[in-house]
């Protein structure tokens, strides 16, 4: 096992990254902004390293501030957490040219997943389901693009081969609209993400956004670790999100499960990894793959009881997976709310010192949260300043535990969300479980936010 651990990221998955590290004897190494010096969890660190001011592209996306880090305090791997250079396949191989593990996959599996034209030939190929639509990138002749999107069938979505975040997608209802809608997304495609690529998918009217969670290590073990319902989104964003998604019958969930940790095998998959889908009248669609640790990972972590960050650690120094399919059992259910320091009704982000943090507790009750009583919540960053999560025997028990959760949470001085995710908790279609990707944003229509 590794003796020092270097942590390039910050706030909740850094603190949460740390406690995984301690857990396994490992001592820790943060590196940390300007605007991140007076975080609770720099001062916990064993070591902590200020490598540039707030900007992250200063900070937080250098690579040759964090490798020089690394090479500075002895560390011998790196986690990168979620966000910033997590996804870079260019960083997972300068650092593992510098001579340092990376916590995550190999940069081959990184750049085949990234691109999500590769992704998806991938997926089709390893015999997972896709969303109809284009077989790769569309070509440059309107009259082929118009016969693909007939063959299809309208609504379709174009999208960007190296699109993320919810950026670089556009529905299309008509053929008159297309050619123009190609073109656009194109130029789009090209400024935002340096590849005008794009690709057609099926426009699934009514869908949920379902995902399956897998672990491989490098001895061609692969394994799903069940699934997370995360439709509750605001501009492609989730804020909800709950293990198992509600009604979805465990026959169909298996059959995908199954598919995924093949397709682990068949890539040479090693590491944690999330399978995305979207999930409409009884069929998975494969949207795309995340080879990093999710936000909502807890959800997967309260119900399998298995700590995914511990064995994306224990993956990379070159154990085992200590479990196979048959032992890995489902017990409960589990709940996730995102608190974001942001208005509750206009969601502008919400910076600033929080002058009162009083985090619930009780049964069945994990907050992962970096933020504290005179914690400055910097404007620099996402506005989410942690998670609460809660395990409960039933979908009910769940449900009442969040709600106990959040009357008992005080955050003072800065606005947050959590009386969004009061009224989400009392909701009746909501309670009710099964609510599709579009459900939030009616919601909130209906309520006039
Ligand atoms: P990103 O990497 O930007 O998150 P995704 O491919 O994961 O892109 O898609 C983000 C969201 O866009 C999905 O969660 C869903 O809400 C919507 N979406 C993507 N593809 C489709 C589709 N074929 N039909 C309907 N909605 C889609």
């Amino acid at each position: 096992m590794f003796k020092k651990v270097l942590i390039a990221n910050r706030g909740e998955i850094a603190l949460r990254i740390q406690r995984a590290c301690r857990e396994l004897g490992i001592k820790s190494v943060v590196v940390y902004s300007e605007a991140d010096r007076d975080a609770k969890y720099v001062r916990l660190a064993d070591e902590a390293v200020c490598i540039g001011p707030a900007p992250s592209a200063q900070s937080y996306l250098s690579m040759p501030a964090i490798i020089a880090t690394a090479e500075v305090t002895d560390a011998e791997a790196i986690h990168p957490g979620y966000g910033f250079l997590s996804e870079n396949a260019d960083f997972a191989e300068r650092v593992e040219r510098s001579g340092f593990t990376f916590i995550g996959p190999t940069p081959e599996s990184i750049r085949m997943m990234g691109d999500k034209v590769s992704a998806k030939q991938a997926m089709i190929r390893a015999g997972v389901p896709c969303v109809p639509g284009s077989e790769g990138a569309l070509p440059e002749d309107p009259k082929e693009i118009i016969k693909i999107a007939r063959s299809v069938g309208y609504p379709v979505i174009i999208k960007a081969a190296g699109g993320g975040g919810g950026r670089g997608m556009r529905v299309v209802h008509t053929e008159a609209a297309l050619v123009h809608a190609v073109q656009t997304t194109r130029a789009e495609a090209g400024a935002a993400f340096g590849n005008p690529e794009v690709y057609m998918e099926k426009f699934l009217e009514n869908p949920r956004h379902v995902e399956i969670q897998i672990l491989a290590d490098t001895f061609k073990n692969a394994v799903w670790l069940g699934e997370r319902d995360c439709s509750m989104q605001r501009r492609h964003q989730k804020i909800i999100e709950e293990a198992p998604a509600p009604g979805i019958p465990r026959r169909n969930i298996e059959k995908v499960g199954d598919r995924c940790a093949a397709a682990c095998k068949k890539m040479g998959y090693r590491g944690a990894g999330t399978f995305e889908f979207l999930y409409e009248n009884g069929e998975f669609y494969f949207i795309e793959m995340n080879t990093r640790v999710q936000v909502e990972h807890p959800v997967t972590e309260l119900v399998t009881g298995i700590d995914i960050v511990q064995q994306q650690i224990k993956i990379a120094a070159g154990e085992k997976l200590p479990f196979t399919q048959r032992q890995i059992e489902m017990r409960g259910h589990a709940i996730e709310c995102r608190i974001n320091a942001e208005d509750p009704v206009k969601f502008v982000p919400s910076p600033g010192r929080i002058t009162m943090w009083h985090a619930p507790g009780g049964p069945g009750v994990r907050v992962d949260s970096h933020a504290y009583t005179n914690y400055f919540v910097p404007p620099n960053y996402d506005s989410m300043i942690g998670k609460i999560i809660v395990h409960g025997d039933t979908r009910e028990q769940a449900l009442a535990r969040m709600r106990i959760a959040l009357s008992e949470t005080v955050v003072e001085g800065i606005q947050t969300n959590i009386p969004l995710h009061r009224e989400l908790m009392a909701d009746a279609k909501f309670i009710e479980g099964g609510t599709s990707i579009h459900y939030l944003e009616g919601w909130m229509a209906a309520h006039k936010r």
